[in-house]
């Protein structure tokens, strides 16, 4: 190559460098553990149920490793771990984005159905620098969030499984998003309490297709990481 051919290229050889040196650290939480069953419907806990699919999230990750992306978990046992310990695992990493997993019930509604998107809403303050922090966790939530909504409605849950689409929204008054400072978002896979949702949550190819699922998304935020 010429050097004025050299010259030419060089800012795309720096700006494909940096890209390619973009890392993306996420936190898969999986919700309750331990003592803490989460929902009950019949034989089966939620616990059980955030733990197995994160497992196979961590399983398509070391099978199809991604370089620019380091994956946490908060628990990777069937054990105790208070909201209160999940947000210092957090705060000490600081990841550009932690997913807490979780599956919904509603007793009295055996109708409610499909699956959840909550994201870290901005947290009031009258300290105008917290506000500004608070807003851009905020905004990237969002953006991850409807990242991974998008992508659902182009899996096998939304086309093959007919699991709906059921919310995407932000959520105000829980410890994990109140006492983080980096983007959340916290999934509620399918409702335990549907007859319908349950019958695919109790087939392995669902779990497989929910954890590919978010193993895709996860891959598609690096990507789209600002
Ligand atoms: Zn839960």
């Amino acid at each position: 190559m010429s050097l004025r051919k050299f010259i030419f290229f060089l800012p795309f050889f720096i700006f494909f460098s940096i890209q390619a040196q973009t890392r993306l650290t996420v936190v898969i939480d999986p919700g309750h553990g331990g003592s803490n069953t989460g929902a009950v419907c019949e034989n089966i806990m939620e616990k059980d149920l955030t733990l197995d699919l994160s497992m196979r999230v961590r399983a398509f990750f070391n099978k199809h490793p991604l370089k620019n992306v380091t994956l946490h978990f908060t628990r990777t046992t069937d054990v105790d771990l208070p909201v209160r310990s999940r947000v210092e695992i957090i705060e000490k990493l600081q990841p550009d984005l932690f997913i807490s997993i979780h599956f919904n019930s509603q007793k009295l509604l055996s109708t409610n159905r499909g699956f959840e998107i909550y994201y870290a809403p901005d947290n009031l303050s009258s300290n105008i620098e917290t506000k500004a922090k608070s807003y851009d966790r905020a905004n990237r939530s969002f953006y991850y969030g409807y990242i991974i909504r998008n992508l659902f409605l182009k899996t096998n849950l939304y086309s093959v499984w007919k699991l709906p689409l059921n919310m995407f929204t932000q959520k105000y008054g829980i410890m994990l998003f109140d006492d983080t400072t980096v983007p959340g978002l916290l999934l509620e896979m399918a409702y335990i309490t549907s007859p319908e949702d349950r019958a695919c949550i109790e087939n392995p190819q669902f779990m497989n297709d929910a954890a590919w699922f978010i193993y895709e998304s996860i891959k598609l935020i690096a990507e789209k990481k600002p």
